[in-house]
Order: C-alpha cells, then sequence, then structure tokens
C-alpha cells in the first residue's frame, strides 16, 4: 500500500474549508498496511480488512417464519377456505421429514425446515384445526410465512465489503454465515498530546495558575469509540524544542499524532513551528467555529526525512469545545481513513431552530442546542452562553445545529441541520 510522503499534500492553504479538509484527508491519506484475524467480539469496532462472501446460503434451508402448518399452495381451493388433512409435525431443529401427501398440512414451527412439497405456512392464529384436519382462510399468497434458502444472503454473494466498519448489525451477520474470526485492520496507534505551561492533570494538586487538562481526555475518549489504540503522551510544555523533540520522537511510533493547545499565533503556541520545522505544514487554519487554529501537517517517520514514510499530525485548538468540534472534522475521518475505512459521514436531520443567530459567511459554525419532541420537526433550542471554552455548553445540550457557510442569519422558525451528540460520542 502506498506510504505517506511529504509531498502528499502538494496543495492546501492556510486557511481551509471544512469540506477541503475532508476531500484533502480522502485522497491523500493512504490506509494502513497489513491485516489480523479477530475472534467476532474482538473484531467490534473494527475495519474489514477483505470482502466477505457467503460461504453457504442465510438462512441455510427452506423454513417456517412462523409457528402454523405448512401445506401447498395449489392444494387451496381459489377464494374460499379450504380443508387439509393432518400430515406429520416438523419442529425447530428437526429433519424435514416426508414429502407432504396431497391435500394435507404438516404441522410446523418457527425455523423449522419446510416439508418437502411444502411452500406455504398458514399462522396457528389465523387456521382452525380440528380431529380430521384443519380450515385455511382464503387469501393466503404462495409463499406467505416461509423463508427461502439464501433470502437473507444467496451463497457466494458478497455479505460484508472490505472497508466496512464492523458494528453490531455486521457481527451478527457474520455469526450468522458461520463465521468465527474476521480479518480486520490493524488498529490505527494514535499519540495523544496536551500542551500549555499552565496544564495540571486530574488528580493533582492545581498551582496558582493553572487549569486541569480536560483535552486529553476529551480526546482519548472520543478515541474510544474508534479503531484505534491510543496512545496517552501527556502534558508537552510551552517550549519550542520540547514541543518539536517530543513530536519528532512520537511520529516514529504512531500512526496519527494529535495535539491540542498552542496552534494559535501567539509566542507561546509552539505545535504549528514544530510541525513547519519537522515536516510540512498543510493547513493552520479550518474554516469552522469554535475552531479555526487546527494545524494539520506530516512528519518524518525516522530520520529527519520521508524516506520512511510520514506520520500526519493534527493540532487541534485549545479552548476544549472547538478541541472536540475540530476532531470530529479531522482527526475522525483521519482515524477513519487511516483504518481503510469508507467514508463514514456524519449523520445529520432537519430541526426547528427555537432560535436567532448571526454568523459570517466563510465560515461553518456549530451551535450547541437541546432537542425537543415537536411536529413536523423537532425543536433546536440553544444553549444560552457560546464560549469556546464553556463545557456545560456540551453536558446541557444533547446536539450541535450546523450552520453552512454561505449562511449569515437563523430565525426562529427556520430549518436547520442538527448533529445528535449520541451520534457523535
Ligand atoms: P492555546 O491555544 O494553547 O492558547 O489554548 C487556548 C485555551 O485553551 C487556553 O485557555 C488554554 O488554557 C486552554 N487549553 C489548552 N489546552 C487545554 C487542555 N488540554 N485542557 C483544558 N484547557 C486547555
Ligand atoms: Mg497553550
Amino acid at each position: 500500500m502506498a506510504q505517506l510522503s511529504d509531498d502528499c499534500f502538494a496543495f492546501g492553504g492556510p486557511l481551509l474549508s471544512v469540506e477541503a479538509a475532508e476531500a484533502l484527508i480522502a485522497a491523500r491519506i493512504p490506509p494502513l498496511a497489513g491485516e489480523e484475524s479477530l475472534p467476532l467480539l474482538a473484531a467490534l469496532g473494527r475495519v474489514l480488512a477483505r470482502d466477505i462472501r457467503a460461504p453457504r446460503p442465510l438462512p441455510p434451508f427452506f423454513n417456517a417464519a412462523v409457528d402454523g402448518y405448512a401445506f401447498r399452495h395449489a392444494d387451496l381451493a381459489p377464494g374460499e377456505r379450504s380443508f387439509l388433512g393432518h400430515d406429520g409435525r416438523v419442529a425447530a431443529g428437526q429433519a424435514a421429514g416426508h414429502p407432504l401427501r396431497p391435500g394435507t398440512a404438516a404441522r410446523i414451527f418457527t425455523g423449522a425446515p419446510m416439508p418437502p412439497g411444502a411452500d406455504t405456512v398458514v399462522m396457528q392464529e389465523d387456521a382452525a384445526a380440528e380431529t380430521a384436519g384443519l380450515w385455511v382462510p382464503p387469501g393466503l399468497q404462495p409463499g406467505a410465512n416461509a423463508r427461502p434458502a439464501g433470502e437473507d444472503v444467496a451463497e457466494g454473494a458478497l455479505a460484508l465489503p472490505s472497508g466496512r466498519r464492523l458494528r453490531v448489525p455486521e457481527i451478527a451477520l457474520a455469526a450468522a454465515l458461520g463465521l468465527a474470526v474476521l480479518p480486520v485492520v490493524p488498529r490505527v496507534r494514535v499519540g495523544v498530546f496536551s500542551t500549555g505551561d499552565e496544564l495540571a492533570a486530574p488528580g493533582m494538586p492545581l498551582g496558582p495558575a493553572q487549569t486541569y487538562d480536560s483535552n486529553r481526555f476529551a480526546l482519548l475518549a472520543l478515541l474510544a469509540r474508534l479503531p484505534v489504540e491510543a496512545t496517552d503522551l501527556g502534558i508537552l510544555p510551552d517550549e519550542a524544542g520540547a514541543t518539536a523533540a517530543a513530536l519528532r520522537a512520537a511520529a516514529g511510533s504512531h500512526d496519527l499524532l494529535l495535539t491540542s493547545g498552542g496552534v494559535s499565533t501567539g509566542e507561546e503556541d509552539h505545535v504549528r513551528a514544530a510541525i513547519e520545522q519537522g515536516g510540512r505544514l498543510v493547513f493552520w487554519r479550518l474554516a469552522v467555529k469554535p475552531g479555526r487554529p487546527a494545524a494539520m501537517g506530516v512528519l518524518p517517520k525516522a530520520g529527519g526525512n520521508f524516506d520512511q514514510g510520514g506520520t500526519p499530525v493534527v493540532g487541534l485548538p485549545g479552548n476544549p469545545v472547538a478541541a472536540i468540534v475540530t476532531f470530529l472534522h479531522l482527526a475522525r475521518p483521519l482515524v477513519l481513513r487511516l483504518a481503510g475505512g469508507t467514508a463514514e459521514p456524519l449523520a445529520r436531520f432537519p430541526a426547528r431552530a427555537e432560535f436567532g443567530y448571526r454568523k459570517k459567511a466563510g465560515r461553518r459554525e456549530y451551535v450547541r442546542v437541546r432537542l425537543e419532541a415537536g411536529a413536523p420537526l423537532p425543536a433546536a433550542r440553544k444553549f444560552g452562553r457560546e464560549g469556546a471554552a464553556l463545557l456545560t455548553s456540551l453536558t446541557e445540550s444533547d446536539a450541535f445545529v450546523e450552520l453552512p457557510e454561505d449562511m449569515v442569519a437563523v430565525a426562529p422558525g427556520d430549518t436547520v441541520q442538527v448533529l445528535p451528540f449520541a451520534a457523535l460520542f
């Protein structure tokens, strides 16, 4: 597979739209090489490394979809109720038994194989059984209440494509096909740094001008939902040499590096300079609010040059809400791309704005809202305050309203697009 080199981002500019950044990632980041075989449950959340074709049909044989009586549809009197004699009984797990005699029905239970000759099942609630036989009401279609072999997946058909993320339904389908292990892409090794002399680790005493580091925990928690092996690389001081050295060292043993803070233009912001000096800076401002200062670049894996490939680095902003928003647009697609996954766009749904809002054209904005049931659309009620540092604006909200680049105002009653937190984190 292709290796990430220093000219992989031959285009890009200092200020990039979210869309351009996502397109850049999709086009320029090669998936990690290699695969591993994992038992089904260990494969949950990982990305499939190869196409899975059905080794057998699903369901494996023609079977009853309900408890009832199986018969040949051609034996029914058209348009009126029909009387069929009794002929045998098949429970789930039993062999299908003898071919059905003309004009009869077999007692059958859900999941049991259809007796040879039978093609239709009447539900036990709809049949009137008597000692000599049963009455079948008119109106049943041929094949009703029966499941043909291969109805879900035909033998040899593509059941799960390479690049698919293995969620609960994919694990269930693999199990139903009889597969106990799956070939998956290796976990993406992601190193996470915080930066800032003012930061203290939770659990430690807080100095007079210190604040607790929350971004490292937010980012590691966000990564926990992705096919990642995350490493907590601690807090970097606001010092150029230490920042550059730590990033350079970590690039060798990771597939992706994430930092937060230190990407603005202040003299205490050293992440951008470290990327610029040690490798290649692709962009350093993302046209998104909260967010804006957000750098992306690539550092050599080893030896100060790109002979052995490069490691992408994302410098997320320091403000906690901005770090989370930009993670979703930069780090998440990068991880999924490195993991060989197919694009998984964030799900958006329409809602009715219960607020007025003005914004600048040219950048995408995320407004934190609470969703309430409403007709015809749910109502999106804005959280009172907007600061990029206010974590309670997230804890007290349950969705982002996404305002596109070209929009300049929202009025109450407007239809807006929302991203529910439940789908994000
Ligand atoms: P910076 O971009 O480094 O100037 O950071 C912007 C703001 O985010 C400052 O108020 C920082 O204290 C704050 N900040 C930076 N990193 C973190 C972090 N890991 N946890 C919480 N706040 C942070
Ligand atoms: Mg800082």
